[in-house]
């Protein structure tokens, strides 16, 4: 299958600037160049990128609307199955998903889907006019002969579930343990990929707009528990979408030295307490040189976080560059700003000088096995091939897992070995509480974080109308 214009390129920050400052990496298209990508779309009868969407947008007929130059129309066709375009436009993995099914990619280069998603979300928030009906809105979501639903968390799974109860009538109260909300959208990904104010303030003020309420600095388990919001407060369904925000480890020696963070701390006091503005109360660590451990989206984004910081980073990762988790977006821009990498690497002792501070990592070299039980080729050691990396700080970025405090609190909640509440259509072994997002899968991506949202708030209204 062909197509005679090729793959609209989307502006870009020159990598030698960006790689010194916080602003967003891309600029997105305009109007014309957006119509223009949209024409290339074959309107396939049987769209296969429509099912490779996790919330099943209707791509095809968004991006006819778009090739029209009808993008209100556009926004209201893909609104009707997300609620955070503007978000799932700039990092969903499209390469794997939507675009990963475009029939124009077995050939040439697919539909810039996520890009044209973008910009509609972009296009249509940059038109829209303060609601002078906000107030009225909000208090009547509230209504006291509302059925009242809870929502813990709010990140993606929690916005979109909150969302979706809102659109059925119910009165939505969100609890978030920060004082921010957003989860992941706030305090993991950083400003250049995802700005805060101009991109997920906005599309969290949306659903404050539609009435639902945003709670912060609640510790569900600690300040109220799920059992009190069900019998004492009123709320005839929780849905828990808390995530998986413990991060893990190396559990190798010197890994208490001064100057080793976790991927989670170092990215949370940059992105939550904008600890890289000048004047901000919050300390960050600038080391000269500075090691990231792993090669996933964090592993990216704290490298490329401590590079605009000043740093000189290496990325340390086990396997080689074609096994890289991380989005292949996100791999070329940190390649393109300077970022080294260190392949099939493996850090083995964190070394320290004598006030206690990081002065290297001892690492050894490794090899690809056989496969192991992820279906990736298992990395095995090098026999005598340790060497050292000089480097004033280290950071780990090897995944995350999940805090345990809610399953310990709620009694009848069954989680697995691993921490994640086991859910069935995402109801849980607790009656009246539903489940989704990374608390259930462990640490996945906001678009299936939203899918199981949604699924959540049909499978809520179905329980609260006994169905
Ligand atoms: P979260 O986003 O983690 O939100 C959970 C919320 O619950 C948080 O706000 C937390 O504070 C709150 N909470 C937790 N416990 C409690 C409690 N007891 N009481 C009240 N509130 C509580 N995915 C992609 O698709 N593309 C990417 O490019 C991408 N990059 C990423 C980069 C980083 C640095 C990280 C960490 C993740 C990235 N991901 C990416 C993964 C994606 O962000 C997550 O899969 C997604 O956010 C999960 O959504 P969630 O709603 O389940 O949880
Ligand atoms: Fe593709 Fe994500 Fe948009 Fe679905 S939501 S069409 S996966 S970019």
């Amino acid at each position: 299958m062909a197509n005679k214009i090729d793959r609209v390129p989307v502006r870009e920050q020159d990598p030698k600037v960006r790689a010194t400052n916080f602003n967003e990496v891309c600029y997105g298209y305009n109007a014309a160049e957006a119509t223009l990508e949209a024409s290339r779309c074959l309107n396939c009868k049987v769209p296969r990128c429509v099912a490779a969407c996790p919330v099943n947008i209707q791509i095809p007929q968004f991006i006819s609307a778009v090739a029209a130059e009808d993008f209100e129309g556009a926004m209201d066709i893909i609104s009707k199955d997300s609620s955070l375009a503007a978000i799932c436009g700039r990092v969903c993995p499209q390469e794997t998903q939507c675009e990963g099914s475009c029939i124009l990619g077995v050939k040439g280069q697919p539909v810039a889907i996520g890009k044209l998603e973008r910009f509609v979300a972009d296009y249509t928030q940059s038109k829209k006019k303060e609601c002078s009906c906000k107030e009225k809105k909000a208090t009547d979501n509230q209504s006291d002969n509302k059925i009242k639903v809870a929502v813990v968390g709010s990140g993606p799974a929690g916005l979109a579930c909150a969302y979706d109860l809102a659109n059925m009538g119910y009165a939505v109260t969100i609890f978030e343990s920060l004082h921010t909300p957003g989860g992941v959208l706030t305090y993991g990904i950083p400003e250049f990929r995802l700005p805060k104010k101009d991109v997920v303030e906005k599309e969290i003020g949306k659903l404050v707009d539609m009435g639902i309420k945003i709670e912060t600095d609640v510790l569900v388990g600690r300040t109220v528990t799920i059992d009190q919001l069900l019998d004492k407060e009123g709320f005839k369904a929780v849905f828990v979408g808390s995530g998986a925000g413990l991060p893990m480890f190396l559990g190798v020696e010197g890994e208490n030295l001064n100057g080793v963070f976790s991927a989670n701390e170092y990215l949370t006091r940059s992105n939550l307490m904008r600890a890289f503005e000048k004047g901000s109360t919050t300390p960050i660590f600038i080391g000269e040189r500075v090691c990231v451990v792993g090669g996933g989206n964090v592993a990216m984004d704290a490298a490329r976080t401590a590079l605009r910081c000043g740093s000189k980073v290496t990325v340390v990762y086990r396997r080689g560059e074609q096994e890289l988790p991380a989005r292949r977006e996100e791999i070329h821009h940190a390649m393109e700003e300077g970022i080294e990498f260190e392949f099939l690497t493996n850090p083995t002792e964190v070394i320290g000088d004598e006030n206690g501070w990081v002065k290297s990592i001892k690492c050894v070299r490794m090899e690809l096995g056989e496969p192991d039980e992820s279906g990736r080729r298992r990395p095995e050691p090098i026999q005598g091939s340790e060497f050292e990396i000089e480097t004033d700080a280290v950071i780990v970025a090897l995944g995350t897992k999940i805090n345990t405090l809610i399953a310990s609190t709620t009694p009848g909640l069954e989680t697995d070995r691993k921490g994640r509440i086991v859910t069935n259509e995402t109801a849980s072994s607790r009656p009246g509480v539903f489940a989704g997002g990374d608390v259930v899968t462990g640490a996945a991506t906001v678009i299936l974080a939203m899918g199981e949202g949604r699924h959540a708030a049909a499978q809520i209204d179905k329980y609260i109308k006994g169905l």
